[in-house]
């Protein structure tokens, strides 16, 4: 093939067997698409003000080069972004799909996926507000440079799959969010059902499954540590 110019590089993130583990170099996992669940725990639907009824669920999706790799025990470094005085943490579990397809059952949704990883949903609150009042897309609020920190994968033939246990963030030290995965509105196989019925899924997508409340800003020095039980946990310092 006989490129323009270089073609961007694949976009990849490390798989690592068990939390605390090393990753094996020769085992990375190729990223296809980032779809993102909105308001999928009902106490941060009301800090947003939402009913958190349970509205169908909606999606969202940052471009896969938004991914900025938190290696495990080491703090990543997110440039605060331009054009905005409101940068907000959202704590996400992340599902990784290794199998793709279309209108999935849900009962046979966790096949597709290959593993879990820690993500970090951040975002330009203030023109997040600003589109949602104008009625505007939100590209700008969620998929900037950078927009998505994220951990390994762990694969879940070694973690398992996961449906409960607590979600959390600390900003230097102190709690700022906590949850527990089996408050999700909409499950993962739930979500992996619905979501094939608007796209064609295919292997290498992710999935930020929604983040519970106690959202808030940071600004230049503060560092973000999140976790989900049973897969260790990110640190991220703003810079
Ligand atoms: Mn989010």
């Amino acid at each position: 093939m006989d490129y323009a110019f270089a073609p961007a590089p694949a976009i990849t993130v490390p798989i690592v067997e068990r939390v605390g583990g090393a990753a094996t170099a020769s085992q990375h996992f190729p990223v296809r698409r980032i779809y993102l669940v909105g308001r999928n725990y009902a106490a941060h639907a009301r800090e947003m003000g939402h009913d958190p009824d349970r509205e169908p669920p909606f999606f969202f999706a940052k471009p896969a080069d938004t991914i900025l790799y938190a290696a495990p025990g080491v703090t990543a470094e997110f440039p605060y972004p331009t054009l905005t005085s409101n940068v907000h943490f959202e704590m996400e579990l992340v599902a990784a799909l290794g199998k793709g397809g279309k209108d999935i059952p849900v009962e046979r949704a966790l096949e597709h996926v290959y593993g879990y990883a820690l993500g970090l949903d951040m975002t330009r609150r203030d023109l997040q507000a600003e589109a949602k009042k104008l009625g505007r897309p939100w590209d700008a609020a969620k998929g900037f440079d950078q927009s998505a920190p994220l951990g390994p994968i762990y694969p879940a033939s070694e973690v398992g799959h996961i449906d409960r246990g607590a979600i959390w963030l600390k900003v230097n030290g102190v709690d700022k969010q906590r949850g527990d995965i089996s408050q999700l509105i909409w499950s993962i196989p739930e979500t992996i059902a619905i979501l094939s019925t608007l796209f064609e899924l295919q292997p290498g997508d992710l999935i930020f499954t929604g983040t519970p409340e106690g959202v808030g800003a940071v600004t230049k020095g503060d560092v973000m540590t999140g976790g989900v039980d049973g897969l260790g946990d990110i640190s991220v310092r703003v810079v």
